[in-house]
């Protein structure tokens, strides 16, 4: 039985439930449910290789340091050979992203011709593997993408870097004192080589942080581009060291154990500090692809999604609350006193402006006759989004997809509850997925042993073909590394030292 309660309520009260214990842990949508019709071809390992594509896409739309997430639709018209992106954002299409995705999409179409011309006909259509990246094809054209990108994320990037290049510095210093420097062989040593490598980069562009006014030369952008495409080519190694733990049993190993600490989110650090060249590779074996070249060679139409957000009042009083909460649980209980007590601290009395998320106002924009020639165009059911969803953005696209003869997906939910969060619109969805946030609500309180009794109660990531820097490239950014390092005297430790001197 579908519940009355407002949802915006619901997930007010789902935030205020599970304060400081929010669940991190990623919570990914069926994958067997995703369907591949509209996709940019029908082989299904390419189709696949486009859900990277347009997460990065999203990721490298966004440009503010924080509260800023995008979501990405694609829609294909092979016959008038068009391609429609629609964009959406919690707070409205920022200016100039449009123009940005357009200079972007207009350089991969150039580094797409460049890998055909290279290619020469000499490729077997039938193979479902990409060829391998050559890394000596759009040289400079990759720098210009790789800066154009990097320009437009830099405020974005410096607050990465800010909040985690210090911590991992500290962290393989820490590496240093442990072992022998030339010692370090395997994981180890790629962990001390990709954070070499981040860090040479990062040194060069902070000089854009220091002073907006600077520019930086051609060979500058060539330096940090290469250091950060081996820092990632590091990285990737590190992530994948046994089975996937190797960063968290090496944090583990120099885990204080001091009690209220935890061990250093390592993988996490190196995933964030390569996050942008991670996602332009995805985008350059886009260029690289022969399935998805069709792609690159139709017309690009851009449209924005706008702004949506609700006003919602919240109950105000004690007594609004107390109602609320017997509502939800069907009847009285003695804990909802002192949670109604704390929803009113937590919560107020005013008005709340409840945004719309991106990923589901777009995929109401896709679902509305918009009155034009892309209404009759099914959409790519893969939404790409720069964060993962939150879990009332994952249960009104649950509550949608079983509504609506669409189905849309993204990479998967963070598991975290987020108020002020907008019903992306009405009908039965909504209930839907009032239903659902209230039996997740309802089994919350049965593992918390606050109600007797209740009996009631969702990868893509085929990167397709690896970009790769040359053997010559790697050896020059090694040897770039190892002059820095010799500058500073003592190999490895020096240079961590001078770089971070507090750690
Ligand atoms: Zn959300």
């Amino acid at each position: 039985m579908a519940t009355k309660l407002d949802p915006h309520h619901l997930v007010a009260l789902m935030k205020y439930a599970l304060k400081g214990k929010q669940d991190s842990s990623p919570h990914r949508l069926d994958p067997s449910l995703h369907t591949f019709k509209g996709g940019i071809v029908n082989n299904h390992e390419t189709s696949v290789r486009t859900f990277p594509i347009l997460d990065a896409l999203a990721h490298i739309s966004v440009s503010l340091e924080e509260s800023q997430v995008v979501a990405i639709g694609l829609q294909l018209h092979s016959w008038r050979e068009e391609i429609r992106l629609t964009v959406a954002e919690n707070k409205g299409v920022m200016n100039g992203l449009v123009n940005h995705l357009t200079k972007v999409w207009r350089n991969l179409q150039a580094l797409s011709s460049k890998y055909e011309k290279h290619r020469d006909g000499k490729w077997d259509k039938s193979q479902l593997r990409s060829p391998d990246m050559p890394s000596d094809v759009g040289h400079l054209l990759k720098i210009e993408i790789f800066r154009d990108i990097y320009q437009y994320s830099l405020k974005k990037q410096m607050k990465r870097i800010d909040k985690w290049s210090e911590d991992l510095g500290r962290f393989v210093k820490e590496l240093l004192r442990r072992r022998e420097f030339l010692q370090l062989q395997g994981f180890e040593l790629s962990l001390y080589n990709a954070v070499v490598a981040l860090s040479m980069a990062v040194e060069v562009v902070s000089k854009l942080r220091d002073n907006p006014n600077v520019q930086l030369t051609r060979s500058e952008w060539e330096f940090v581009y290469f250091q950060s495409m081996q820092a990632n080519q590091d990285v990737k190694i590190v992530l994948a060291d046994r089975n996937g733990f190797g960063c968290e049993v090496l944090a583990q190993e120099f885990f204080s154990g001091h009690p209220g600490e935890d061990p250093f989110p390592l993988r996490r650090a190196l995933e964030k500090l390569t996050s942008l060249p991670h996602h332009i590779t995805s985008l350059f074996g886009f260029a690289n692809s022969p399935h998805l070249q069709p792609a690159l060679r139709y017309r690009l139409c851009i449209s924005a999604v706008p702004k949506k957000a609700h006003t919602v009042e919240l109950p105000a009083s004690l007594e609004d609350w107390k109602s609320f909460l017997e509502a939800a649980c069907g009847k009285r209980y003695d804990f909802q006193k002192t949670h109604a007590v704390e929803l009113v601290e937590m919560f107020g009395s005013g008005k709340w402006v409840c945004p719309v998320h991106c990923e589901c106002g777009l995929i109401q924009y896709l679902q509305a006759r918009q009155g034009n020639q892309w209404d009759n165009i099914p959409p790519f059911s893969y939404i790409g989004v720069s964060k993962l969803s939150c879990s009332a953005c994952r249960i009104w696209m649950e509550a949608s997809n079983k509504q609506s003869r669409r189905k849309f997906y993204t990479r998967g939910s963070h598991g975290k509850w987020y108020w002020p969060w907008g019903v992306p619109g009405g009908g039965g969805v909504v209930n839907v997925m009032a239903q659902k946030v209230l039996d997740e609500y309802l089994a919350y309180l049965m593992d918390q042993k606050l109600l007797r009794s209740y009996s009631e109660s969702t990868d893509a990531s085929s990167d397709g073909a690896q970009h790769h820097l040359s053997d010559d490239q790697q050896n020059n950014n090694r040897a770039a590394a190892v002059a820095r390092m010799q500058a500073h005297g003592a190999p490895g430790f020096g240079y961590f030292d001078t770089r971070y001197p507090d750690a």
